[in-house]
């Protein structure tokens, strides 16, 4: 049957019946009178059906062949109409939908429904299946035959899609199994990490702060089986001064705080010591919906023990540094500034020209004596005690600090003149001169000289100290307790001090310094007994009397010179001097501190041969209380060997009698004021003199009277208990003293009366 030719009528009829009934018109076209009416209905029909773009066919009941097909079916499987018609249904679907084909033509065949609607598969040319929707509908052509009329549509593309999406559903389902697979087997490799982990895993419970879970490193961490852990309070694994601090996060925690990121803390081992780690926490549910902390934790007491030992070196330098430094300024004893801080304080002010200053120069007044008569931490104890009450009396702008010694160095700002510099001398002396310092039992009563030196433009800190230096051992040299401002008279004397030292030296090396001896004499007999030796420095033909230059000699470093001389000569004198006349020598300080002074005099001795137990060494009470131990070690073998040692000029120092019995000397040597004074009105001197006589006699020391000029003095010392004298009476130092000087005169002795007796013989040593 050819498409484009007009269908008979009646085939016509049926397909306009079936179409009209596909679109619900319940009229059977069966009972449709014929006419032409109709079948110009039909017509129409058959060409909307025949150009239609859904797919129409009309088979044949039963068997089910294409009796005929619209273009839109068979251009839906790729046919043209005729290579369809008389084709059966199975014949272009394919093998998979045979079987269920036959099962339908089974049904129907039994008389069963035709359904309204089914999807099948057909095959398209190209072998290709296509899935099309089919609307059946069984007619009766006017023949009577049963035919079937049946809609197809394309459904091909929603059954892809379905089957894209079936196939979709189906790869989610498999890689769904597939990552719970993986997700099982991470969780069970992440077990297996933390359990064999290094670092600390635990597992806490937010309700009872218990762990619940701890791997094996946390608690070897702790030094701790994990059944002593696991179940336990965290705070048991905390040290004590750490549980308010973690008592604290808790509480924040509680109040809706975020853990922190992480945060280094400390745990304590079983052993007591501190671990130190660093914390990791994160908050989780777990299945059961407990509130847990999982934490990781870094050992890191190795880092934090390294770096403590870090910051303690580090504070450990600077300590050291500051107290180098410290050291460096401040005089450790009193805590005040020291010497260089002193100059640098000096020069500063010079530098800025910051008004004019004084600086005193202090020295404690018989501080050896402290020192030495108490011991060496009672003069300590003065000098701090002295260094307190300094910086307290001195005003808020001065300075002042311990320079050496006992000597302290004050500098006094804004004073511009003389006047407002003893202003601040005699301000310190009513504050702190005089005061009594207790050390132990003893109270010592504290007296300072004082030097000044004013500051002034163009002077260089070293010489401003030299300069009150210097003023100060002018003010002693005056007296203690005193002060002295360095001036032109000072610097004067000064420079001609340097300029006496300097031909002292010159004249030491041209053997211009020698001794003379003076007699000394049985005050009652007039009998000689021995000499002095007293060094000379013959000077322009004059000899210059020891005391005019001595205590250059000593500032100069040139006594140790004097010494040997005088020493040697005085020895080889001894020698010759029949027995058993004796012969004294001085020694300064320098010289009894001095180990050559020491064997110079056991040489001479053996040299000369002369008798030790008649050398006198002549010590002055200030030496020997200033003397270093060595020195009165010295002095003592000296003692030991037979040699005398007497106490010079008694009675000036500070030396009470009894403490002379712990001083290695054999007699002593009553200073000529003493004797000067003998024969005042009030008498009191000579009633001092009898006491100390008897009491030097009573310990057993042997006793000198110096400076007899009159036979009154001579009366009055044999009146007070005193035997040996030396003086002008007697005779003055002479060079080499003759033999006949050996029989002094009857008329000098003490019984003897007259004109002689008043008459002070004028000093003419280098006449004699
Ligand atoms: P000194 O040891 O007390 O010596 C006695 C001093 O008194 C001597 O003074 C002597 O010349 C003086 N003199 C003696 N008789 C009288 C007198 O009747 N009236 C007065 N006013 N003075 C009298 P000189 O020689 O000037 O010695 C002074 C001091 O120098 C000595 O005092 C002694 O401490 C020291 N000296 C003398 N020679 C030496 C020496 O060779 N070495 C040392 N280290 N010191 C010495
Ligand atoms: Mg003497
Ligand atoms: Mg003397």
């Amino acid at each position: 049957m050819a498409l484009l030719e007009p269908p008979r009528v009646s085939c016509a009829s049926c397909i306009a019946g079936a179409i009209m009934n596909s679109v619900g018109r319940e009229q059977r076209l069966g009972s449709l009178e014929m006419s032409t009416e109709a079948e110009q209905f039909a017509k129409v029909y058959f060409e909307a059906i025949r150009d239609s773009p859904v797919g129409f066919c009309l088979l044949s009941w039963g068997d089910f062949v294409y009796l005929h097909v619209n273009r839109a079916f068979a251009s839906m499987l790729g046919y043209e109409p005729d290579d369809l018609v008389g084709r059966s249904h199975e014949e272009i679907q394919p093998r998979s939908e045979l079987a269920e084909s036959a099962r339908i033509k089974g049904d129907l065949a039994k008389g069963g429904p035709l359904g309204e609607s089914l999807e099948r598969q057909f095959l398209h040319r190209d072998g290709s299946v296509i899935w099309v929707e089919i609307h059946p509908m069984r007619v009766t052509d006017p023949d009577g035959r049963q035919l079937v009329v049946s809609q197809y549509l394309d459904v091909t593309a929603r059954h892809q899609a379905q089957a894209e999406r079936d196939a979709l559903e189906k790869l989610n389902a498999d890689s769904n199994a597939q990552i719970q697979r993986a997700h099982e087997r991470l969780e069970h490799l992440y077990a297996e990490a933390v359990e064999n982990s290094h670092i600390g895993h635990t597992v806490l419970s937010m309700d009872s702060y218990r762990y619940v879970q701890v791997n094996q490193a946390f608690a070897d961490l702790l030094g701790y089986d994990r059944s002593d852990i696991e179940g336990h309070l965290n705070s048991e694994f905390v040290p004590v001064d750490q549980s308010e601090n973690d008592k604290a996060i808790r509480l924040g925690i509680e109040a809706g705080q975020a853990l922190p990121d992480l945060s280094r803390r400390r745990l304590r081992h079983r052993d007591g010591s501190d671990i130190w780690v660093d914390v990791s926490p994160v908050r989780l549910t777990d299945t059961d919906g407990s509130e847990v902390v999982v934490s990781q934790y870094a050992d890191v007491t190795r880092i934090v023990k390294a770096e403590q030992a870090q910051t303690l070196a580090e504070q450990e330098v600077a300590e050291v540094m500051a107290d180098l430094s410290f050291r460096s300024t401040h005089d450790l004893l009193t805590g005040l500034h020291n010497r260089q801080a002193l100059i640098d304080g000096i020069d500063q002010r010079l530098r800025q020209h910051s008004g004019r200053f004084a600086l005193l120069y202090i020295d404690i007044d018989n501080f050896k004596h402290i020192n030495d008569a108490i011991s060496h931490e009672a003069g300590d104890r003065v000098l701090e005690e002295f260094g307190r009450q300094l910086m307290g009396a001195i005003r808020g702008t001065d300075s002042c600090g311990r320079i050496g010694g006992d000597e302290f160095v004050v500098i006094a700002d804004d004073v511009a003149t003389h006047e407002d510099a003893v202003e601040v001398v005699h301000r310190l002396q009513e504050r702190i001169g005089g005061t009594a310092i207790s050390v132990g039992a003893s109270h010592v009563t504290i007296r300072f000289s004082v030097g000044i030196a004013m500051s002034r433009e163009n002077v260089s800190a070293q010489t401003l100290l030299q300069e009150a230096d210097t003023a100060l051992r002018r003010s002693k040299a005056a007296g203690k307790g005193r002060w002295q401002i360095y001036d032109d008279a000072t610097r004067h004397e000064a420079l001609r001090r340097l300029e006496v030292g300097h031909d002292l030296a010159k004249s030491l090396r041209q053997g211009e310094v020698t001794a003379y001896f003076q007699p000394i004499v049985n005050i009652d007999t007039g009998d000689l007994l021995g000499y002095e030796a007293l060094a000379r420095w013959i000077r322009q033909d004059t000899a210059v009397a020891a005391s005019e230059w001595i205590d250059i000699a000593e500032e100069a470093g040139l006594i140790v010179d004097v010494g040997q001389k005088v020493v040697a000569a005085g020895i080889h004198r001894l020698a010759e001097l029949p027995s058993p006349l004796t012969v004294a020598v001085n020694a300064s300080m320098a010289e009894v501190g001095n180990q050559d002074f020491a064997s110079l005099i056991e040489d001479r001795l053996t040299a000369e041969g002369a008798d030790a137990s008649r050398l006198i060494v002549e010590v002055t009470e200030q030496v020997l209380l200033q003397a270093p131990d060595s020195a009165r070690i010295f002095l003592a073998r000296l003692v030991e060997q037979g040699v005398q040692v007497h106490l010079d000029d008694f009675g000036t120092g500070y030396s009470s009698l009894t403490h002379l019995q712990e001083l290695p000397v054999t007699g002593i040597k009553l200073d000529r004021s003493f004797t000067a004074a003998l024969g005042a009105k009030n008498g009191r001197s000579d009633g001092l003199v009898a006491a100390l006589g008897s009491l030097a006699e009573q310990l057993g020391l042997d006793t000198v009277a110096e400076g007899v000029e009159t036979v009154e003095q001579a009366a009055a010392l044999l009146r007070a208990g005193w035997h040996t004298g030396q003086g002008w009476l007697y005779g003055m130092a002479v060079p080499a003293p003759q033999t006949a000087d050996l029989n002094l005169r009857s008329s000098k002795t003490a019984q003897t009366n007259g004109a002689q007796s008043t008459h002070r013989r004028r000093r003419t040593d280098v006449s004699a």
